[in-house]
C-alpha cells in the first residue's frame, strides 16, 4: 500500500460514492448499540481519513443527527434510496471523515487497531491479536 492507494466506498445501490487516496488514519472497531442498529450487524468497523483524503464522487446524502455515549455529536450521511449509511463527521472531530469499512468492499483494507464498546460486544465475537480491546470509548 502507498500514499496514493485508492479506493471507493459505495452504498448498496451504488448512487452514493465517495472515493479516498492514501490510507485511513486509524481504523476503529466498535460494539456500541448505536453501531449495531447502525450496520444491522453485531458491531461495526470504521475508517477515519482526514478531509483532504476524501472526494466526494456522486449521490445526494441525507443526514441523520445523533449524540454518542461519549457526548460526541455525529452526522450520519445516507443514501435516501437504499438507506446505507456511507460516511459521518463528528463534532469533536472537525476535518476527518469517517467512513464505514464495509461499504468499501475490499478484503484487503486494513484491520482494526482496536476494538471500543467491548463491554457490549456479543459473547461470540473476537478479535484478532493487535486489537486492543476497551470497554467502553477510550
Ligand atoms: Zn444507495
Ligand atoms: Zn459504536
Amino acid at each position: 500500500m502507498s500514499l496514493s492507494t485508492k479506493r471507493i466506498a459505495s452504498c448498496a445501490c451504488g448512487d452514493l460514492q465517495v472515493a479516498t487516496t492514501g490510507e485511513p488514519e486509524k481504523v476503529s472497531s466498535c460494539s456500541c448499540t448505536d453501531c449495531q442498529r447502525r450496520t444491522g450487524s453485531v458491531f461495526g468497523v470504521t475508517s477515519f481519513f482526514s478531509a483532504d483524503q476524501v472526494e466526494f464522487v456522486s449521490g445526494a446524502p441525507r443526514v441523520f443527527e445523533r449524540g454518542a455515549d461519549s457526548g460526541n455529536a455525529l452526522s450520519m450521511n445516507f443514501c435516501p434510496k437504499c438507506g446505507t449509511t456511507l460516511y459521518w463527521t463528528l463534532k469533536d472531530f472537525p476535518g476527518r471523515i469517517v467512513i464505514a469499512v464495509g461499504c468499501f468492499a475490499d478484503p484487503e483494507f486494513p484491520q482494526p487497531e482496536r476494538h471500543v464498546w467491548a463491554k457490549r460486544k456479543h459473547h461470540w465475537v473476537q478479535f484478532p491479536d493487535g486489537c486492543s480491546l476497551y470497554d467502553e470509548a477510550p
